[in-house]
C-alpha cells in the first residue's frame, strides 16, 4: 500500500513539474487547430476574474465586456469593490454592462479594510461585511469571496482570523450569499504556536495556515475558493485538495505563470477531472501581467486554451 500510495504520489509531483504536461499538452496539441470553436465549446461556461484585465478594461468598460463575450466569456468574478461602485462605477450600472454584454456576474472579490484582526476591530470588520454583502446581494452575485489574507503569524493569530471568517460567514449568509476565502502561496507557509513569522518548507515545524483556516472554519459558513496556480508555488497538488477537502473547494481560479497551459507546469487536466467530479462547475480563469498592455490577448488566448481543451466541459 505504502508504495502504491508513494508512486501515486511521486506521479502527482513528477505532474507539477511538468514532466507530465505533455500528456495534458498533447491532448489539446491533438485536436487540429481548425477545431477551435465548435458549438459545443461555445456552450462552455467559462468566467473570468477581472483583475485579469488590469487598468487596460477601464478604458472602455461595455466594449470590454463585450469582447470577452466574443472569446467565450460567460461569467465573470469582479474586483475593485469599494463602498458600492466596483472600479469607480456604480456596481448597478456596472452590472448593467455586463447584462447587455450577455455576461452574469457570479462572484466578487471583497477584502476588509484592515489586515491584522483584533477584537477592537472586529466590529469594524463585521460592519464592512455587512454592507458588502447587502450591496452584492443587491446586484444579484452568488459568491463573496475575500482574496486578501489577513496577519496569521502564529497559529493563535491564525484560528482568531478563522473566528472572524465564521463572523464574517454568518454575515453574508444572512444577506443571502456564501461567503469564501482565495489564497495566494503563502497561506501553505507554516505557523507555531506563539510564532512570530510563516515560514516555507517541509524542515519547518508547524501547521500550514490554509490547513488550520480549513480545520477551524465552519464548512456551512466557510468555502474556499483555491487558486490552483498559487498552490502549485506554495509547493502543493491542488488535485490532493481537491481529493482531500471534496466539499469545502467550491470555486476555482485557473490560472498559469501568464496564459493557461503556456508554462507546462499545471495540470489542468487533472484539476478539472477531480473539481468536476466533487460536483462543482464554478471557476475563473485569472491571468497574470496586469500592466502588460496586451491582457486582452492573454485572456482571450486562455479562453481558447479551454475552449479547445477536451477535459473542459
Ligand atoms: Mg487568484
Amino acid at each position: 500500500m505504502n508504495s502504491r500510495r508513494d508512486f501515486l504520489k511521486h506521479a502527482s509531483l513528477f505532474a507539477l513539474g511538468g514532466m507530465l504536461a505533455g500528456k495534458a499538452g498533447n491532448a489539446v496539441a491533438a485536436q487540429p487547430a481548425t477545431a477551435a470553436v465548435t458549438k459545443v465549446d461555445a456552450a462552455k461556461r467559462i468566467g473570468l476574474q477581472i483583475y485579469s484585465l488590469g487598468p487596460e478594461l477601464d478604458k472602455d468598460v461595455p466594449g470590454g465586456m463585450k469582447r470577452l463575450k466574443q472569446m467565450g466569456y460567460q461569467t465573470l468574478e469582479l474586483a475593485g469593490y469599494n463602498n458600492g461602485k466596483v472600479r469607480g462605477i456604480d456596481m448597478m450600472e456596472f452590472k448593467k454592462m455586463a447584462d447587455d454584454a450577455g455576461l452574469e456576474i457570479l462572484s466578487s472579490h471583497v477584502n476588509p479594510p484592515v489586515r491584522e484582526y483584533t477584537k477592537e476591530n472586529l466590529n469594524t470588520i463585521k460592519e464592512y461585511w455587512k454592507k458588502t454583502a447587502d450591496d452584492h446581494a443587491k446586484m444579484g452575485a452568488k459568491y463573496l469571496v475575500q482574496p486578501g489574507q489577513p496577519s496569521t503569524r502564529s497559529v493563535e493569530e491564525t484560528k482568531y482570523v478563522c473566528e472572524v471568517f465564521n463572523e464574517a460567514g454568518k454575515i453574508v449568509k444572512a444577506a443571502g450569499l456564501p461567503f469564501g476565502y482565495h489564497n495566494h502561496d503563502m497561506e501553505f507557509a507554516k505557523v507555531v504556536p506563539g510564532g512570530t513569522e510563516m515560514k516555507f518548507g517541509r524542515h519547518n515545524k508547524g501547521e500550514k495556515v490554509y490547513d488550520i483556516f480549513l480545520a477551524n472554519t465552519d464548512p456551512s459558513l466557510v468555502f474556499f475558493e483555491m487558486d490552483v496556480y498559487w498552490a502549485v508555488m506554495g509547493q502543493q497538488d491542488p488535485v490532493e485538495y481537491l481529493k482531500k477537502y471534496a466539499d469545502r473547494i467550491k470555486l476555482l481560479h485557473i490560472k498559469d505563470r501568464y496564459v493557461l497551459g503556456a508554462s507546462g507546469m499545471m495540470n489542468f487536466e487533472q484539476i478539472f477531472k477531480q473539481f468536476y467530479a466533487n460536483g462543482y462547475t464554478d471557476y475563473f480563469v485569472e491571468v497574470e501581467d496586469i500592466n502588460s498592455g496586451h491582457q486582452f490577448q492573454g485572456v482571450k488566448d486562455s479562453a481558447d486554451y479551454l475552449l479547445n481543451a477536451s477535459f473542459v466541459k
